[in-house]
């Protein structure tokens, strides 16, 4: 497989051609023609496998191809939670790298900086929001950031946030975002507590296992 076979757009395949990835792992062969259609994904998959490019690039081309969404200030259209500071950072990163040209915002928002930033970062509005749990919530609950407007919802590594005591948080930041949106959840290890949590946020979802 190669990644003009996967349904992606041109700036997409332009952006891949300029970091010299020329074949997909196999997540990325999997996941991006489930995510281009718009099905909800159950992803089990290790953190080196190339997931972060496996849900971020297709979700891009899907916020583009709903670019009259325009995110008002102080909402997000695509939402990533990440267990840790170091992989919000790396996959905001990746994100920035992929939508570059394209008019698409991307902020991150995690603990350990001033919360003022924080809120900066979240009042212009954004396409795509990286964030990890416990920031997110400080947000909404100071009432400058607003998940009602949601289209896709990515949760990465949730294995490591139900081990990180996440799972309060994670559930009360689902209930704030619509029932009807795109899901895509990722864990390494499928623990029955992470499969219940899977069923209960994913509808009808495609499993791929790597
Ligand atoms: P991840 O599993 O998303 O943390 O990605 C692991 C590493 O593989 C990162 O450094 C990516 O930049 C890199 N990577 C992702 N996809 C590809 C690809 N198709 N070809 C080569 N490297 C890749």
């Amino acid at each position: 497989t190669k990644f003009t076979d996967l349904g992606l757009s041109k700036p997409l395949i332009d952006a891949l051609a300029a970091k010299n990835y020329d074949v997909p792992t196999p997540i990325q062969a999997q996941a991006i023609p489930i995510v281009l259609s718009g099905r909800d994904l159950l992803g089990i998959a290790q953190t080196g496998t190339g997931k972060t490019a496996a849900f971020m690039l297709p979700s891009l081309d899907r916020l583009v191809a709903a670019s009259r969404n325009r995110p008002a200030p102080g909402r997000a259209r695509m939402l990533v939670l990440a267990p840790t500071r170091e992989l919000a950072a790396q996959i905001a990163d990746s994100a920035r790298t992929y939508a570059k040209g394209q008019h698409l915002s991307v902020g991150v928002i995690f603990g350990g900086v001033p919360v003022p930033r924080s809120i900066r970062e979240v009042s212009r509005g954004l396409d795509v929001l990286v964030a990890t749990p416990g920031r997110l919530l400080d947000l909404v609950d100071q009432r400058v950031l607003d998940l009602s407007a949601l289209e896709i919802l990515v949760l990465d590594e949730a294995d490591q946030m139900l081990d990180l005591g996440f799972i309060h948080a994670l559930k009360r930041i689902v209930q704030l975002i619509p029932k009807q949106r795109q899901t895509l959840f990722f864990s390494a290890t499928m623990p029955k507590s992470i499969r219940q949590l899977a069923d209960a946020y994913l509808t009808n979802p495609a499993e791929v296992a790597v």
